[in-house]
This record gives structure tokens, sequence and C-alpha cells, in this order.
């Protein structure tokens, strides 16, 4: 399957698309991506705090992730900046990266860019995103509408089944 081709096609029209992409992914005002333990380390180096579930108030980061705009310590006092928040499930990836608002610390929202675009340590699914494969499967995020646009996912299923 032609997947790299699909990244490097991905990758182009990305540098087209995103720095004048008036949409929200990195600069969504409540945000929620997965992470493993190798991704997570760019954002620890780089000063962000680790917080695992059991030191929230019950339930807090299940309720954020429901719709609730912040997450609340033990002591129910909001987290005041971004956090990766380590759930510890044992059927899902472990971690996930929480920004409690506004938005990923590593977003440039003058440029609207991503400032670690270039480090091979950006998570993968920042790299995959809005393409992920799932059992040699393509799914498109919707809330990325010039990749959702019909032609763009067109070529993205040709490339792939290359
Ligand atoms: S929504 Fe899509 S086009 Fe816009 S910045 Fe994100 S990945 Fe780029
Ligand atoms: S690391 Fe870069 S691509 Fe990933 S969420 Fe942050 S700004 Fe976006």
């Amino acid at each position: 399957m032609g997947l790299k081709e699909l990244r490097n096609w991905q990758q182009e029209r990305a540098n087209e698309y995103c720095p004048k992409c008036t949409s929200t992914c990195c600069n969504a005002q409540k945000f929620d991506i997965s992470m493993d333990v190798g991704d997570a380390e760019l954002f620890l180096q780089n000063g962000i705090p680790l917080i695992y579930c059991r030191d929230l108030a019950h339930l807090s980061f299940n309720m954020w992730l429901g719709g609730r705009q912040q997450i609340f310590d033990k002591s129910d006092k909001p987290l005041d900046g971004p956090a990766i928040i380590r759930r510890e499930h044992p059927f899902e990836r472990d971690f996930l990266y929480a920004f409690n608002p506004p938005y990923c610390p590593f977003y440039d929202n003058k440029r609207n860019l991503c400032k670690v675009h270039e480090t091979p340590r950006r998570p993968q699914v920042c790299k995959d995103y809005p393409i992920f494969v799932r059992n040699e499967t393509l799914t498109f995020m919707e809330n990325c509408p010039p990749f959702y646009a019909y032609e763009n996912r067109k070529i993205a299923f040709q490339l792939f089944k290359k």
C-alpha cells in the first residue's frame, strides 16, 4: 500500500493549507490528543507537567472529555495551564495530552504554525492528522475542511491503494 506516497502528498498539501487555515485543530479552545510515552517526551522536556488521573478530582478528566471546560485537581482547583494527563487505562493508549485552555503550547497562533513541526519527536498523532490509517482503511477528520474535501479524499484513497 502507498502509505509513504500518501504521507508525502499530505505533507505537501499541509504546507499549503495549514498556514492560511482558519479552522481549529492545534488552536482549538478545548483539546485532547492521545499519545504514547515516546510522544509525550517532547512535552515533558519542555516543562509541560505530567499529571495522573488519580491525582485529579473524581471523574474530572472524563467530564472534561465529555464537554466540561476545565479539569480540577483533588482540591477542586482548576488546572491553570496545559498538562499531560496520564490515564493508565488498560485498554487504551496510556497518555492523553490535554490543553486546558487555550491551545497547544507548541502552537504559534500569530503565524498559524506548529513550532515543532520539523522535530522528529512531534507526536505521531500530529504527524498523521487529519488522515488516520486504521485496519488498512483511511479515516478523515471532518473538522479539517481542506483535507475532507471530496477531491482530496479521492486523491488520498488513490495514493494509499497504489
Ligand atoms: S484543520 Fe487541517 S488544514 Fe487546517 S491547520 Fe489543521 S490540519 Fe491544517
Ligand atoms: S505539537 Fe504541533 S501539530 Fe501537534 S498539536 Fe501541538 S502545535 Fe499542533
